[in-house]
């Protein structure tokens, strides 16, 4: 697939149109979509429509369009007027949304064309895109294990050639793990860099939308149209926006890269730390400095998440009761019956489970012990990583312990679904950047992610490192049979 900067120079040069690009690309994904269930929803005409607009502006001169023609997919988590926005759950399922998320207004003044919507576990609670009862997402490495997740549906659109973006959402690594299992680059900002206004909440303190890629190149040049302040998410960060594709060219040369012992430890696979490795082999050997650190409270890292998360989502989920949104229970006897037939109906089994977790974690007597403990931990682990930034610029360490499992394989064991995320969650409660990028295949040639993180709005930097590996290897070339 050709990279956007290539894409965008033929479409503003009119050697190719924006309707021509886009119907390029609905034609993969119709072709592919059967086999791989990435995508819940196609918008074919509006996509159409919205690429002869494009076209249009360009016939009229405009050239400030860093997007123009690029097809993207976006996370069913993401409100779009157009079409319905599900959240992969049953009690959503005909939910349409009056209105679109800030991310999609920027992509499309930047002349991109939103062509779907991608499938994720429902309400962006997993790490396999299996828990949306109504569509199975495959990963085309190979088609009997899992795409990851939550945004598995985005990772396979653009691992699999449908779109060369695709948005997903992140709140303990459901951009990185499946960027790292899909073999593609998948970028979690800084909290507060990108607006969540229509991103459905899942756990708000940890939420943050981002980028899937094949390059670090091109998640540059999407995360400097999707950042910044806006008004209607108080949470987002009035900071200048940098033109992050021109900064890239840092050398390595210099640059400390941290390494903990605690991202190495029992449970990582060999083949994994082996490929991880031989990563920060190749960044020392382009003159990288490697500094070792000890992050002391990640071993809380996951008890510590799962608290908070399923605290903030029984909050955030509260707001499904069969009158606002959505499904409405049948004959209910009174409202009570409503609220509660509405609710067992409509949740799947691993929504219900975090709703009792949090709900637990909040309530009163326990609510010390848990959720206000977790948030001190929070802010020890935070410590560490201020501490850790102090001496080095990029922390590097593995995005899973495994490559893809089989579908199936921990769905029924959700302690084992929790404990795969062990590397990713720190970033979210830390609120600090952090990239996936490919290193390596394993032996069954499944793709290896590595993870680069950074001190709070460190995105350039990490992208920049990223990109000078990438000029170094060619495992982000690399395509699926
Ligand atoms: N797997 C983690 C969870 O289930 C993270 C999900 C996400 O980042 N949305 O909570």
């Amino acid at each position: 697939m050709q990279n956007i900067k290539e894409i965008t120079k033929r479409v503003l040069g009119g050697k190719i149109s924006a309707v021509e690009t886009v119907n390029e690309a609905l034609r993969v994904i119709d072709e592919k979509n059967k086999s791989l269930g990435a995508f819940t929803a196609i918008h074919h005409e509006q996509a159409i429509q919205r690429a002869k607009e494009v076209d249009e502006s360009i016939s009229k001169g405009n050239q400030n369009l860093p997007l123009a023609g690029i097809p993207v997919a976006l996370k069913d988590n993401m409100c779009l007027s157009t079409g319905t926005t599900t959240c992969g759950s049953e009690i959503l399922r005909n939910y349409q949304a009056p209105y679109d998320c800030h991310v999609a207004s920027l992509l499309e003044k930047s002349g991109a064309v939103i062509v779907g919507k991608t499938n994720m576990d429902e309400f962006a609670m997993g790490s396999s895109t299996e828990t949306n009862s109504a569509l199975t997402t495959k990963n085309p490495w190979d088609l009997e294990r899992v795409p990851g997740g939550s945004s598995g549906g985005s990772a396979v659109a653009v691992a699999s050639g449908m779109t060369p973006i695709a948005l997903g959402s992140d709140t303990g690594g459901s951009i990185r793990q499946p960027a790292a299992f899909t073999g593609v680059v998948g970028l979690k900002p800084t909290y507060g860099r990108v607006s969540r206004y229509g991103l459905v909440a899942y756990g708000s303190s940890l939420d943050q939308i981002g980028p899937f890629t094949r390059s670090a190149e091109d998640a540059a040049t999407v995360l400097s149209v999707i950042s910044g302040k806006d008004d209607r998410d108080s949470t987002s960060v009035d900071r200048p926006v940098p033109d992050y594709a021109n900064d890239l060219d840092q050398p390595l040369k210099g640059t400390r890269i941290g390494i903990a012992q605690e991202y190495f430890g029992e449970g990582l696979d060999e083949e994994t730390r082996s490929a991880v490795n031989q990563a920060i082999d190749t960044l020392r050997s382009e003159g990288a400095e490697i500094v070792e650190f000890e992050l002391r409270h990640m071993k809380y890292g996951i008890a510590c998440y799962y608290i908070i998360a399923t605290a903030e989502a029984s909050s955030n989920l509260a707001r499904y009761d069969g009158v606002h949104y959505g499904y409405r229970a049948d004959n209910p006897d009174d409202v009570i019956d409503l609220y509660s037939k509405t609710r067992a109906e409509g949740f799947g089994s691993e929504v219900k489970r975090r709703i009792m977790l949090g709900t637990y974690a909040l309530s009163s007597g326990y609510y010390d012990a848990y959720y206000l403990r977790a948030m001190k931990v929070r802010t020890l682990l935070r410590r560490d990583f201020e501490a850790a930034f102090e001496k080095v610029d990029v922390l590097c360490c593995p995005v899973a312990p495994t490559t893809a499992f089989k579908l199936g394989e921990k769905l029924n064991d959700p302690l084992a679904m929790y404990l795969a995320d062990v590397y990713t969650i720190s970033a979210n409660l830390a609120g600090i950047p952090a990239v996936s990028i490919p290193c390596g295949f394993d032996s069954q040639n499944l793709p290896i992610g590595l993870q680069l993180m950074g001190s709070p709005f460190s995105e350039g930097k990490l992208l920049s490192v990223a990109h000078q590996y990438q000029l170094l290897t060619d495992f982000h070339t690399r395509n699926p049979e």
